[in-house]
């Protein structure tokens, strides 16, 4: 429990009691003016003891856990939507200078131990599941060397106290074991989060957004799509099809998978889709679509990214640019089908609002009669969804 929880109910406890049990309660309210005071007086004190003796009780427990949270809420927000954080909490930052009695001398910055013959030593590869101080001993008042951001890799020496050593640059340095796990070996959770859209939906809506974060220019929030010319279907059921094979696709890969939609009867902007992937810190957005050409001939599959200029999330241009020519490698290797490009534009508002990396992939053209026909199967689906999730693999594993 948070010790300013704790607090709180002590003393609406302690009011209950006092309450219950003054002599003072059926007095004269002269009298019990005269006297309520000194309840009251009991409860600061109390309370005095109680906050510097949980401040000290708790150092070693999971509020020094916390502490390594809330450097990291401010490092990066975005990533940790943990209910159990709670933005407003002061204990941690006040803590030093309310602990001790001799608040004198904060520790000396410690230097890390030198590992002697490093390229002997045994190591095994764990991976941050969050944003975590690497310090330079394993205790919460050593230095900080440095922040492993989530996702970084780091070479394991061995485990103890809730502590993991770890060999960088020919040193010992330590992070707290909650942060890190082993890598996931293939089958495993990968501990990615990727996030799908299956483009489109039943009706478009021809209300108009921003395409971008701040944009005076305008686009319809969500366009009809284009349709098979053989097949029938419209693309919102197809990008749908596939997109739920990518799904359990990548689940049986070990990702988590976040689906935008998955069903055809909603109503969610280009630029609100984009908002939900941010939210939920995806690692990657992949955005299915299926393209359309006024030359029936036209065919194969493409991804879109970002230019390396776009206004709004050119920091993510080279994860996206990464991503969407894996996925197209792969998606075009699975599929067999004819291979264009990866496009790069600054039009597409469903990207710019993007805060990860992000892909739009056009399978193929539903105006291309045996490209369409291909598309509405089951089997070639199913070569989609695999190319696809090879294609996140592999960007995954080169990260
Ligand atoms: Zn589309």
């Amino acid at each position: 429990m948070h010790p300013l929880i704790f607090i709180k109910s002590y003393y609406i406890i302690c009011s209950d009691i006092f309450h219950a049990t003054t002599p003072f309660g059926k007095g004269k309210r002269m009298k019990r003016r005269k006297h309520k005071n000194l309840p009251r007086l009991l409860m600061l004190i109390l309370t005095a003891l109680l906050l510097c003796g949980c401040g000290k009780a708790d150092k070693t427990t999971d509020n020094d856990i916390g502490i390594e949270n809330s450097e990291t809420m401010q490092k990066d927000p975005a990533k940790n939507n943990s209910a159990d954080y709670t933005p407003d909490d002061p204990i941690d930052d006040t803590q030093p200078a309310q602990t001790g009695p001799e608040p004198s001398e904060e520790p000396d910055p410690t230097q890390p131990e030198t590992a002697e013959n490093p390229e002997n030593i045994a190591v095994t590869e764990i991976i941050a599941t969050n944003s975590v101080n690497i310090r330079t001993a394993p205790s919460m008042d050593a230095d900080v060397y440095q922040v492993a951001e989530r996702r970084t890799f780091l070479n394991k020496v061995n485990e103890s106290d809730g502590w993991t050593k770890i060999l960088i640059d020919n040193a010992y340095y330590y992070v707290k074991s909650d942060y890190v796990k082993d890598k996931p070996l293939p089958g495993e959770s990968t501990g990615y989060l990727i996030a799908i859209d299956a483009g489109h939906q039943s009706r478009g809506n021809s209300e108009t957004e921003p395409i971008g974060p701040g944009a005076s220019e305008r686009k319809a929030k969500v366009a009809s799509g284009t349709s098979g010319s053989v097949s029938g279907l419209a693309e919102y059921e197809l990008t749908l099809q596939v997109s739920l094979k990518l799904r359990d696709e990548l689940e049986a890969r070990g990702y988590e998978v976040l689906m935008i939609r998955e069903s055809n009867d909603v109503n969610i902007s280009n630029a609100e889709r984009a908002e939900v992937a941010n939210q939920a810190g995806a690692d990657a957005f992949i955005r299915v679509h299926a393209n359309g050409s006024e030359n029936s001939g036209t065919n194969g599959a493409m991804t879109i990214c970002q230019t390396s200029g776009n206004p709004y999330n050119a920091s993510l241009y080279s994860q996206s640019k990464r991503l969407s020519s894996l996925v197209l490698d792969h998606l075009t290797a699975a599929a067999g089908c004819n291979k264009q490009y990866v496009w790069e534009t600054d039009t597409m508002t469903g990207i710019n609002w993007c805060q990860t990396p992000v892909t739009i992939v056009e399978m193929g053209y539903m105006t291309n009669p045996t490209e369409d026909a291909n598309m509405a199967t089951a089997e070639y689906q199913y070569k989609i969804a695999t190319g696809i999730a090879d294609g996140i693999d592999a960007y995954f594993e080169a990260e």
